[in-house]
């Protein structure tokens, strides 16, 4: 964890405090959502968040998939429609791109993702360049754009799930219940963000299904858990209580 209270340069009229939020935010660094500790800034009514990953950026980093040297920026120097090479989405924001011809980029976030996350029953979840089997979600070993983007592996069942895909359930789910048709957040609904819950989101299979269809269910579902909880932040302790509720229903 960071120092409690910093200025930032990207938001240098205010002071911004190290908060776990009661509800989901923006950030406004890299533009992505979030639910865990970030930086709020302290004067009522500006609503302005980062990313603890992005409030904290280094000026250049490097990773272990990556043979690039990254370096930080408040936009991409390069490039128009940049996407994350590990998960994705669109980079409309901070980012560490590399000097290559045709650079890298990287969300600040999606470079401190956990190595390996573990959860109860043994279960352990490692971070991976390639898919060694096809995304549970998506059927495929690419993302839907095409990116070759990183997967988290469970063991010992082996579900491989991309972190794209993973980020793409929740952030449908949200614009379905946040967005108008016209593609503008709805008003009306602002409030309903207190109430959204990630991990709610994933809806049972309907009808009645055979126990073993159960139990693989509830695994994968676990699986999906852990990977949103890392993703975006959510504390550690809903979902184990999230976990057992399915393990006890
Ligand atoms: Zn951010
Ligand atoms: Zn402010
Ligand atoms: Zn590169
Ligand atoms: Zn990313
Ligand atoms: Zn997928």
């Amino acid at each position: 964890m960071g120092l409690a209270r910093i200025k930032h340069p990207s938001h240098g009229q205010h002071y911004l405090l190290l908060k776990l939020p009661h509800e989901p935010y923006w950030c406004n660094g890299c533009m992505g959502l979030g639910f865990g500790p970030c930086y709020e800034c302290e004067h009522e009514g500006c609503g302005f968040y980062l990313h603890e990953e992005c409030a904290n950026a280094a000026p250049s980093t490097s990773h272990p998939f990556s043979k690039c040297s990254l370096k930080f920026h408040y936009n991409a120097p390069q490039g128009d429609a940049r996407y994350c090479d590990a998960c994705g989405e669109d980079v409309s924001g901070f980012v560490y791109q590399c000097s290559h011809k045709h650079p890298h980029d990287y969300h600040p976030r999606c470079l401190k993702l956990p190595r390996t996350l573990t959860a109860g029953d043994g279960l352990i979840l490692q971070l991976k360049k390639k898919l060694p089997s096809q995304c549970l979600r998506c059927g495929s070993r690419k993302t839907s754009n095409r990116i070759q983007g990183w997967c988290y592996v469970s063991s010992p069942d082996g579900y491989c799930y991309h972190i794209a895909c993973v980020k793409e359930m929740i952030l449908e789910k949200w614009r379905k219940d946040h967005l108008t048709q016209d593609g503008d957040v709805n008003e009306a609904n602002n409030l309903g963000l207190q109430t959204f819950n990630p991990s709610r989101q994933i809806a049972l299979p309907g009808g009645r299904s055979s126990s073993k269809a159960t139990r693989i269910w509830r695994k994968a579902a676990t699986v999906i858990m852990v990977i949103i909880s890392a993703l975006f932040g959510e504390p550690s302790a809903l979902i184990s209580v999230l976990v057992q509720y399915w393990l006890s229903s």
